[in-house]
């Protein structure tokens, strides 16, 4: 049954890895994990299972924008799903509730903060659930590296059902936590090599980056992404590709929702090349051809690194994965660090700043919103901004504060003038009495507070577009009939807990104590990674408590030069031109290097050297033979 709809709903004619051992184990009912690489295929373990099970199957997935990628993907199968979460108003919620009710819906995804909301939970009471699905399953250990606070709440056992957790990163620790965090001690743990065969990896140690790009995205000249470490990076450097006439284009979490949708959409239909990216961009992003990931600088964490370099060559074709660094770098990454973990009384001191700024007297606050205005808020607290990025981030992992970068902030409307006279000034423009009385009719409250409205669903009944609906509104904000909030995308803090006096104000420094433990160990072994000598993605693997991996022979350790030799595209043509020779005909080396051009005699000659060693080629009766 399971190879039947793998055809009729993926098209695809056989599973990869363990995806079938998986799915046997997640169908016979057993608790499951799933240790894959990225783009090894872990969707399809639980989405499989769903289409064959009676009741429906919840997946709880950190990335909202994830989401909808993968409820419009499964549709496109015929495979009914839907998602509930935060970005959802009242009314499309429902709409999804109604149709799950009617059993309308295979795959729910959520996100951990929905599923643990009182409403949801006496929801799935009534509800047949067939299977619970922890996507990104790392995120409930600090030991991984996307650590979501979130993630520790869910509670399996209130579903009474078998649970599947998947994750691509997971060392033994991490391993740990989510047996025991998920409460599936005994669960069936299915672990493929988080090998990538096809990957080379290369360090270069170089303070002319610059250059060194532009030699390496002019030898390599297929898709690729080059990760920075900051915003302004991004845009700096694709500009300058831009410059060379290497058609890039920037994108970082500082961007619009919509400018980051085009520059993924135009970089994945390849009509622009490069991304010159932050971290922010990659996550989900199933694009096969990618040649060359290219990190300018070294990321924290080599659990970061490896993910990242990941998405190079997913369609199985030797890819790149570079990394550029030097001994700035390394200051770099231990600055940040110690910023990371500032002192307990740093910490103390800030976050009652931040009560203050934001007025909250003692035995208030829990629960409360506000937005963050960068500028603002380091003029008047006098702390610098790249401090209290770096200060909310821990009062983020304390538990104090949530914190988003990005919070969507949907259109409030609030009108000034009662009833009558507001219609009284309008009478002589019909577009907007309708306007309005569209608004009167659809929200209530508008003449006490401000209102969230939907301006799709108010342009659809003024027949007119959003646009025009926006400038109708600001028209009306500019004559003081109404106060408006545009949506917008902003960063935002909300309390955690009630102010409490300051001598009771504790901070779980033992808590804190771990993270840095763990940062710690993880920041030496990014600068273990850039001075050692053992073969590239066998460092890793070892590094990820994969203990018997084998040496990649394709990294720049492996090929054996101090000077990287990497085998570029014209090296590689030469190999195939010389296997094809040597299978069409026993030459020796001799006659093999004189059916080559002149220029090219010389590397030949090397790199049959080199193919011997690589057990690529070898000598028979003093002719050459493939192995
Ligand atoms: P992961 O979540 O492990 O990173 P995905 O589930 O997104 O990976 O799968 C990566 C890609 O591999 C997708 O494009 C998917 O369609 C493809 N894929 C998964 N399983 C198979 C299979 N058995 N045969 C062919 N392609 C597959
Ligand atoms: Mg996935």
């Amino acid at each position: 049954m399971v190879f039947q709809k793998l055809q009729e709903h993926w098209g695809f004619d056989s599973f990869r890895n363990s995806q079938k051992d998986i799915i046997d184990s997640v169908l016979a009912g057993n608790d499951t994990i799933a240790l894959l690489p990225t783009g090894g295929g872990k969707s399809l373990c639980y989405q499989l299972p769903a289409i064959c099970l009676p009741g429906i199957t919840i997946v709880v997935s950190p990335l909202i924008a994830l989401m909808k990628d993968q409820v419009s993907n499964l549709k496109s199968r015929g495979i009914s799903a839907a998602a509930l979460n935060s970005s959802l108003s009242n009314e499309q919620s429902e709409i999804v509730l109604n149709n799950i009710r009617l059993g309308k819906v295979k795959l729910l995804f959520v996100s951990p903060e929905k599923l643990n909301s009182p409403n949801f939970e006496q929801f799935v009471m009534n509800l047949k659930v067939s299977l619970l699905v922890v996507d990104e399953a790392h995120c409930v250990s600090q030991w991984g590296h996307d650590f979501r606070p979130d993630y520790l709440k869910i509670d399996p056992k209130r579903f009474k059902c078998p649970v599947i957790a998947l994750t691509a990163t997971a060392n033994a620790e991490c391993l740990k936590d989510i047996r025991r965090f998920l409460d599936i001690e005994s669960a069936t743990t299915f672990r493929s090599s988080f090998e990538r065969a096809n990957l080379v990896f290369v360090n270069y140690k170089t303070s002319s980056k610059r250059n060194m790009l532009l030699e390496l995205l002019s030898k390599i000249k297929g898709s690729g992404i080059v990760y920075v470490r900051s915003r302004r990076l991004t845009k700096e450097l694709a500009e300058f590709l831009t410059e060379q006439g290497i058609s890039a284009m920037p994108y970082n979490g500082g961007m619009q929702n919509k400018s980051r949708q085009k520059v993924q959409d135009s970089w994945t239909a390849n009509k622009t090349r490069i991304v010159v990216a932050t971290n922010a961009f990659g996550m989900g992003i199933d694009k096969g051809d990618v040649e060359i990931v290219i990190h300018y600088e070294p990321p924290p964490t080599l659990e970061d690194y490896y993910q990242e370099a990941g998405r190079a060559g997913r369609n199985g074709a030797k890819a790149y994965a570079i990394l550029m660094h030097n001994d700035a770098d390394v200051l770099r990454l231990q600055n940040n660090f110690e910023n990371a973990f500032p002192e307990e009384h740093e910490i103390k001191n800030f976050y009652l700043k931040l009560l203050n700024y934001f007025k909250i007297p003692v035995g208030y606050g829990k629960g409360e919103r506000f937005f963050i205005d960068f500028k603002k808020l380091t003029y008047e607290i006098d702390i610098p901004s790249k401090k209290c990025y770096y200060l909310f981030n821990v009062l983020k992992k304390l538990e104090l504060i949530k914190y988003s970068e990005h919070f969507f902030q949907p259109t409030e409307v609030f009108i000034r003038y009662d009833r009558r006279r507001m219609f009284e000034l309008y009478d002589r423009n019909p577009k907007v009495i309708d306007l309005l009385q569209i608004l009167l009719r659809s929200y209530e409250g508008l003449f006490t507070d401000y209102v969230r409205i939907d301006e799709s669903q108010i342009a659809r009944k003024l027949e007119i577009s959003n646009t025009d609906l926006v400038k109708m509104l600001q028209g009306l904000e500019t004559q003081n009939t109404i106060a408006l909030r545009l949506r917008t995308e902003k960063p935002c803090v909300i309390l955690e807990d009630d102010r409490v006096v300051k001598d009771h104000l504790r901070i779980n420094m033992k808590k804190f104590d771990l993270l840095r433990a763990v940062a710690e160990k993880q920041l030496l072994a990014v600068q273990e990674y850039l001075k050692s000598n053992q073969c590239r993605q066998q460092f890793i693997l070892n590094y990820l408590d994969e203990q018997d991996s084998n040496k990649c022979k394709v990294c720049d350790i492996c090929l054996g030069s101090e000077e990287v030799d990497i085998v570029w595209e014209e090296e590689l043509e030469l190999i195939e031109s010389v296997k094809a020779q040597i299978s069409e005909s026993g030459y020796t080396i001799d006659t093999l290097v004189k059916r080559f051009p002149h220029n090219k005699k010389n590397k030949v000659k090397a790199l049959l050297t080199k193919m011997n060693q690589e057990d690529m080629i070898y000598l028979h009766d003093g002719r050459l033979k493939l192995r």
